[in-house]
């Protein structure tokens, strides 16, 4: 049975105070909760302050994106092992908005993904169609490319490592989420490429979070689908309440999965 997973995208908001303040609160609100996994991404500034208010929690912290060289003249990046030293476990690769705002192709996400493997740290690695892609019919094409470029030259063993997250470009920030059965749909598509490339077993225990509009009101019927392992949450995360009432989603919901 896949461990289910909640995280939350911050984007750029909160400071390094709000942030301190936030996971204070959160570790507290989130102690009992062992029905799933808890991560939360703050911008870089706020990843310290992020870890040392998690510090002996069920929290993990992640960065938002990382570049694939270990240091060098890449002005505004951030390396895996800055990543680690400022207490990050994980962290999200090829989000929309950095595909859109900074033109990141599949080959470019394919490389930090393999630096953060490399370095330890668990990628998040999100993929997705544009409305214009899905209302073409091209929702499977799209999946598949970024699948293929993505995922390129990564050993069954590193693939076990990673999670991924469904997040169609069109749910994002805009209300509108997918339907359970829209996601579970693309879910399968995810996970039938993912046995066609690396095997049956690490299809299985592949980890892929839906993200797109993710609300208290919707948590449970995205959960109910067994394809669906969690949630990668936006807007809904810069709320304590809102966070914490996704994360307690339905307890029989969350009974039903874990085994
Ligand atoms: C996201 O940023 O990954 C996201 C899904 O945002 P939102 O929940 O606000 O749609």
């Amino acid at each position: 049975m896949r461990r289910p997973v909640i995280a939350g995208n911050w984007k750029m908001h909160k400071t390094i105070a709000e942030t301190s303040a936030f996971v204070a609160r959160l570790r507290e609100r989130v102690a009992n909760v062992n029905h799933c996994d808890i991560v939360v991404a703050p911008p870089f500034t706020a990843l310290r302050a992020a870890a040392e208010a998690a510090r002996g929690s069920n929290l993990r912290i992640a960065g938002q994106d990382v570049h694939w060289e270990p240091n060098g003249a890449h002005t505004g990046d951030i390396s895996a092992g800055m990543l680690m030293e400022a207490g990050a476990t994980a962290v999200i690769i090829g989000h929309s908005e950095r595909r859109r705002d900074h033109g990141e192709t599949d080959e470019m996400i394919n490389r930090k993904l393999k630096a953060a493997l490399a370095a330890g740290l668990t990628p998040i690695v999100c993929v997705g169609e544009t409305l214009e892609e899905r209302e073409s019919g091209r929702t499977q094409e799209v999946l598949s490319r970024q699948f293929e470029g993505g995922f390129a030259g990564l050993t069954p063993w590193e693939f076990s490592r990673i999670m991924m997250a469904y997040e169609p470009v069109w749910a994002i920030g805009t209300g509108r989420t997918a339907t359970p059965e829209m996601a579970a749909e693309s879910h399968t598509y995810l996970r039938e490429l993912s046995r066609r490339r690396f095997g049956e077993a690490e299809a299985e225990r592949l980890r892929i979070l839906y993200g797109g509009s993710v609300k208290p009101d919707n948590i449970a019927g995205l959960m109910r689908e067994v394809q669906i392992d969690g949630a990668l949450v936006g807007g809904a995360s810069l709320d304590l309440e809102s966070f914490v009432a996704i994360v307690q989603y339905p307890p029989l919901v969350a009974a039903g999965r874990v085994g």
